[in-house]
C-alpha cells in the first residue's frame, strides 16, 4: 500500500509499506474500513520529519505520517451499528485501551496506553485506507466537507481548551500564538461565549487570518504592541479572563499571567520540550487556575455539530492543499515554516 513513510529524520518517501496491510488492517468486530479522503499536516508531523523525536517519542524504525484525517467508509465489522458502507467520516486518532484506569474515569486521553497515529511506534494514516474503531470514527453531515473535516482534529484542541477554561459568556480572552492550534483554540473560545479574543503573534499574515476569522478576534503584533497593556487598557485595568498559552515558547509561556485578570483562568496548550520557569507569584496575587491539556477527550462530535451549524468556520485556515502523490514537497514546504501558512492538507486519490 502505498505510503508517506518518514524512514528516519529529514528522510521522506511515498512508497510501498507491506508491513501496514498484515498487521493493522484487521477488520474487527467493532471496527470499519475507510478509504482515506483528506489528510491535515500538524506541526507534529513536521517535528518528527525535522527532529526524528517528541520528547520521549523516538522514531527508531519507518513510521507513516499523519493523523488529521476525513474519509468514507468502505467495509464495517460485523457488530458496527452506527456507521455503513459510503458514509463520510473523521477520526479521532488516539485509542486507548477500553479497560484501563482511566479509560474507565472518563480520561481516556491520558491514558498511558493510548495508541496514537503518528506517534511512535504507531503508524500515521497518509495512506490509502485504514482499519479504526466504530467509537472513534464520526460521521459527517452533508454540508461539512472532507477538508473541513481533517479540521475536526486540531480544532478538537481548542475546543477541549476552552471546555478546560470554562469559558462564561461575556468573557475576554487572550490566545499567544496564530498558528493552527492558536487560531481554532480563538474559534472555540469565541463560540464558547469570549465577548472578544485578543491573539497574539509575530507574523503579520498569520493575524490577519486570524481577524479575517471573526470581527470579535483582534490581532496584536507583539513585535510592535505591548500585549499585556493593550489587554490592560480595553479592560480598564482589569485584565483577561482566560489565557491560552499556544505558542510552545518558554518566553511565552513564562509571561502567562501578565495579561490575566484576578481569578482567572491560564490553559497551557502550547508543546514544552523542556522545563519552564512559571511566574508563581504572578499566579498567586491573583488566585489564577492553571489548566493543562493533553490533545483532548469526548470533543469530536462537539467539533462535527459546530461545523455543521455554522458556529464555528475553519475553512480560512486551509491555505494550501496539495495531491498525494506530491506530498513529500507538501512536508518540505511544511518544514519551511512559511509565514503565511496556516494548515496544508494532502487529498488521496478516490
Ligand atoms: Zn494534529
Amino acid at each position: 500500500m502505498k505510503s508517506l513513510v518518514l524512514e528516519k529524520k529529514d528522510e521522506l518517501s511515498l512508497r510501498d509499506f507491506p508491513a501496514i496491510d498484515r498487521v493493522e488492517e484487521r477488520l474487527g468486530a467493532r471496527d470499519v474500513r475507510i478509504r482515506l479522503h483528506t489528510v491535515g499536516i500538524c506541526g507534529s508531523d513536521v517535528h518528527y520529519y525535522t527532529h526524528g523525536r517528541i520528547g520521549p517519542f523516538v522514531v527508531n524504525e519507518p513510521m507513516i505520517l499523519g493523523h488529521e484525517a476525513s474519509g468514507t467508509v468502505i467495509e464495517t465489522g460485523a457488530e458496527v451499528t452506527t456507521l455503513k458502507v459510503g458514509d463520510r467520516v473523521c477520526m479521532e486518532p488516539g485509542i486507548p485501551d477500553p479497560n484501563s484506569k482511566a479509560t474507565r474515569l472518563g480520561m481516556y486521553n491520558i491514558d498511558p496506553a493510548v495508541r496514537f497515529w503518528a506517534t511512535p511506534p504507531v503508524h500515521g494514516i497518509l495512506r490509502p485506507t485504514c482499519v479504526h474503531p466504530e467509537a472513534f470514527t464520526f460521521k459527517l453531515p452533508d454540508n461539512v466537507s472532507f477538508a473541513e473535516a481533517a479540521m475536526v482534529e486540531p480544532l478538537a484542541v481548542g475546543v477541549h481548551a476552552a471546555t478546560k477554561a470554562r469559558v462564561k459568556p461575556g468573557d475576554i480572552g487572550v490566545v499567544l500564538g496564530a498558528g493552527p492550534i492558536g487560531l481554532v483554540t480563538a474559534l472555540a473560545a469565541l463560540a464558547a461565549g469570549c465577548a472578544r479574543v485578543y491573539v497574539g503573534d509575530l507574523a503579520p499574515k498569520k493575524l490577519e487570518i486570524a481577524e479575517s476569522l471573526s470581527s470579535a478576534i483582534i490581532g496584536v503584533n507583539v513585535a510592535r504592541e505591548n500585549l499585556v497593556e493593550r489587554v490592560k487598557r480595553d479592560t480598564d485595568g482589569w485584565g483577561a479572563d482566560v489565557v491560552f498559552e499556544a505558542t510552545g515558547s518558554p518566553r511565552a509561556a513564562a509571561g502567562v499571567f501578565e495579561p490575566l485578570a484576578p481569578g482567572g483562568c491560564v490553559v497551557m496548550i502550547g508543546g514544552q520540550p523542556d522545563p519552564i520557569s512559571y511566574d508563581a507569584g504572578a499566579a498567586m496575587v491573583r488566585e489564577a487556575r492553571v489548566e493543562n491539556i493533553f490533545r483532548y477527550a469526548h470533543v469530536f462530535p462537539r467539533c462535527v455539530a459546530m461545523l455543521n451549524s455554522g458556529a464555528i468556520d475553519v475553512k480560512p485556515l486551509i491555505t494550501r492543499t496539495f495531491d498525494f502523490d506530491d506530498s513529500v514537497r507538501a512536508f518540505e514546504i511544511a518544514a519551511s515554516a512559511s509565514p503565511a501558512d496556516v494548515k496544508m492538507q494532502i487529498v488521496l486519490p478516490q
